[in-house]
């Protein structure tokens, strides 16, 4: 409102001098401060001011404004307003709609009040008038100042405040240095008290001074003033480009036809995070990842990792449990239900279910199901998790060697996903489901870390309900999941691991007990999933055992139900193509069906040799003969062993040389056989490695035979351990061995004497077929195998 204007350097002589005191009607300014050079116009609606403005027009136009103290009183007092003020030049008066007039003034002189002489019906006071000082020399102190001044007054501008460079200009040409002081002081935005302040310095050089202070001072307030608005249009800056660049990411996203941004992804978490129940720590978690999320420019790569680590965390079941139906009697009943036979383990199995159901949790043993492949220890376990309405899932660790496998990489690996644990238990969807590791036998360490102490940690209850996978970095519970494994044999698993289960035994199946099972369990089960009719597939008992017996050779029952589910996709053709009702198997056809036969089992009654006995071996897959060859030759003494034979089982065919040789006179044997003769042992198949001593008794009984020339009997298998004396030790395994002699057709089994306890495992009927012969000497021994006993040697 104010602007400068600028006036002659010589101004008016008429009041030039003039010390007297004068009479002039006075009006009070509100917030405002009026200096002599100084134009500006306000509006007047004040009834006093208009009487006081009225008064000045009928007289000189010269009227004194002085700044009240408080803007907001209406009618000041003569204590209510300041004493110097200024005596102003009325150029212009205009009507405004309503009693407002405004006025157009121009300002002359300070002006410093004497006397108030009345406050009606407009304020009039007596003043004392500023002497015009022009014409006085201008001392070097005020020139000094006057050019301080007009620096600080530069760099004030320069700060933007609100002058116009015009003033700036303006001011340079005043030579003046009141004049120069006035003139800034009205174009400068300071407060009111400093702008009275410099109106009440008459003294040039204090009012210069004066205003040089508050110049400075001001010029240190923008100077802060601006750092501050620098920083916060850095930070709004950075925002607004933010915001910006989102707003057209998300315009050209819809433009392409995708979905709308990350925002409503962030929705839909949110909403799913609140809907999955979790764990306070994973709650936590996942807000913080969402958190990031949000703040992620969509379509770094980031942001796949953390959505891929958020749907890991909403779709696990923290809080998920199925319900367990603890009827014993239906348990029973689904286990009879599943599988034939295995009385014993169904008992345990059930008593197991019982202690449990008693105590509530789960800190017992966990339940070990040892055996040959295809005896059904995948299918009991399955069996279980029906009989519980549990939820089943089967995790192998054949091959497992790696300590990620199981729990996972850290997140920082690209591609990481959670470990197989954590992500088997989002597949079962519940936290209690029955979880089986299969062939825990089969699982290796290496410099991966030993997925076997990883694998401890979850299946012991003092620490799995807090189990940590190195992806989710979160507490995960496993106290409720009812672990199971399954093995093939003992000898691998990891000790520790061993002592945490409880084992229970399935040796393989006799001939009669899979041909239950074809008969009961697996012609229905694959006649079913092959979409056959019940019954439309007839196979006769005799067709069944000649499968068993030429198709497969095995302790458990695994390739029969191949054999079987493959004469079901033929039948089902044959079916489709013949229009046939029911498809009947029979030995003649059964070659049609399932191709030439692939074993022929060594049966008994094939003629009696020398230096060839069977033997008995327990293997993995269950338990199998073995025919031990031995020939003599002219030689040095030499005992060749060959077939792949450990160490254990090298010593015991030295064993049973040795003990040969101290007893060479007692079978007829020349005592310096040795001398003159190699002996070669040959174990077939020869690629298969075999170890251990039960072969011991085998090895010897072949070795005599050779020796003597005396034939071994082909009816006969044994097994046992022999001692240099001659001695049989027991041996393990014993079911599965005599099953396998029962397969071959094997009619006389010599086993050691102690392994009688033994038999009471052995189905009755094969009992019936197989004559058991216990033995704890060679001497016993050689009865039974050789087609007559050697006897001493007669002297010549
Ligand atoms: P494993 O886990 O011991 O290798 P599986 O459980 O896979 O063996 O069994 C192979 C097949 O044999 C399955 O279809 C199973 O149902 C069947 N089976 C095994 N034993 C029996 C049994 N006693 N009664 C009925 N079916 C059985």
């Amino acid at each position: 409102m104010a602007e400068v204007k600028e006036r002659k350097k010589r101004v008016t002589k008429k009041n030039s001098n003039k010390k007297d005191i004068r009479r002039i009607p006075c009006l009070t300014l509100r917030g405002l401060t009026v200096f002599p050079y100084m134009v500006l116009h306000f509006d007047v609606g004040r009834e006093k001011s208009i009487a006081a403005l009225e008064k000045a027009m009928i007289e000189d136009q010269e009227l004194f404004l002085v700044t009240q103290k408080d803007a907001k009183d209406d009618d000041p007092g003569f204590d209510d307003i300041y004493k110097v003020g200024t005596v102003s030049k009325v150029k212009q008066l205009l009507k405004l709609p309503g009693d407002t007039i405004r006025v157009l003034v121009e300002g002359i002189r300070r002006g410093r009040i004497v006397e108030f002489v009345s406050r009606k019906p407009y304020i009039e006071v007596d003043i004392e008038e500023e002497k015009e000082d022009d014409g006085k020399e201008v001392t070097l102190e005020q020139e000094a100042l006057m050019r301080s001044l007009l620096e600080v007054f530069e760099d004030f501008v320069k700060l933007g405040s609100k002058v116009s460079p015009d003033t700036l200009i303006s001011v340079n040409s005043v030579e003046n240095p009141g004049q120069l002081a006035d003139i800034i002081a009205a174009n400068i935005l300071v407060k009111m008290e400093d702008k009275q302040n410099i109106l009440e310095a008459f003294d040039i050089q204090e009012r210069l001074e004066k205003l040089y202070d508050i110049l400075v001072r001001e010029i240190q307030i923008l100077e802060i003033e601006r750092r501050i608005n620098q920083r916060v249009k850095k930070q709004v800056d950075k925002l607004q480009r933010e915001y910006y660049l989102r707003e057209q990411l998300k315009a050209i996203q819809k433009e392409l036809g995708e979905r709308d941004g990350i925002g409503d992804e962030i929705e839909e978490y949110q909403k799913k995070i609140e809907e999955a129940n979790l764990p306070r720590e994973a709650y936590e978690k996942a807000m913080k990842e969402l958190d990031r999320l949000s703040k992620m420019p969509p379509g770094s790569a980031e942001v796949g990792v953390i959505r891929t680590y958020l749907d890991w965390i909403v779709e696990l079941p923290w809080n998920t449990e199925t319900e367990d139906n603890l009827d014993l009697k239906n348990a029973a009943r689904i286990l009879d239900e599943d599988h034939y036979g295995l009385t014993k383990v169904k008992e345990r199995v059930l008593e197991y279910l019982a202690v449990h159901q008693l105590t509530q949790h789960m800190k017992g043993p966990i339940l070990c199901f040892v055996g040959p492949p295809g005896v059904g220890k995948t299918s009991i376990a399955r069996s279980i998790a029906r009989a519980l309405n549990r939820k089943f899932v089967r995790m192998s660790l054949g091959g497992v060697r790696d300590e990620a496998e199981i729990r996972g990489h850290r997140r920082t690996y690209v591609g990481s996903i959670p470990g197989r644990i954590i992500s088997f238990m989002k597949q079962a969807g519940s936290k209690n489901p029955v979880f089986l590791f299969d062939e825990i036998d089969k699982m290796s360490s290496d410099f991966r870390g030993d997925p076997a102490s990883a694998l401890l940690e979850v299946l012991d209850a003092e620490q799995n309900y807090a189990f940590r996978d190195h992806y989710l970095e979160l507490p995960f519970d496993l106290s409720k999941v009812m672990f199971l494994t399954t093995a093939n044999t003992l000898d691998t698993i990891p000790r520790p691991l061993l002592d945490r289960m409880e084992v229970i035994h399935i040796p393989g199946y006799t001939e009669e007990e899979k041909l239950h099972i074809a008969a009961r369990y697996l012609i229905p089960k694959q006649t079913k999933q092959h979409g056959l009719k019940e019954g439309s597939i007839n196979i006769p008992e005799r067709v069944i055992r000649d499968i068993i017996n030429h198709y497969t050779r095995e302790a458990g029952v695994r390739n029969l139900e191949r054999q079987i589910a493959s004469i079901c996709r033929k039948a089902a053709r044959r079916i489709l193509e013949t229009k046939q009702e029911r498809v009947r198997i029979t030995s003649g056809n059964l070659k049609k069906y399932l191709g030439i036969p692939l074993f022929w089992y060594q049966k008994a009654g094939q003629q009696a040799q020398e230096g060839i006995v069977t033997g008995l071996a327990w293997t993995a897959a269950g338990g199998d003969t073995l025919s031990i060859e031995v020939v003599t030759m002219p030689g040095t003494g030499k005992l060749v062993l060959t077939g792949q034979l450990g160490d254990v089982m090298k010593e015991s065919a030295h064993a049973g040389f040795s003990y040969i040789r101290s007893k060479a006179r007692d079978f007829g044997i020349d005592p310096s056989f040795y001398n003159n003769m190699d002996i070669h042992v040959h174990v077939p198949e020869g690629a298969i490695p075999k170890d251990g001593p039960s072969a011991g008794i085998t090895m010897t009984t072949a070795i005599i035979s050779a020796l003597t020339g005396i034939p071994a009997r082909s009816d006969v298998a044994m097994t046992g351990e022999i001692t240099l004396r001659g001695r049989i030790l027991p041996v393990g395994g014993l079911k599965e061995k005599v099953l396998a002699a029962h397969r071959a057709g094997i009619a006389k089994v010599i086993i050691p004497a102690e392994n009688e306890k033994d038999l009471a495992d052995i189905p009755d009927n094969v009992k019936r077929k197989v004559k058991i012969v216990l033995a704890d000497h060679m001497e016993q021994l050689l009865e039974h195998a050789l087609v007559e006993l050697p006897g001493p040697q007669k002297p010549d």
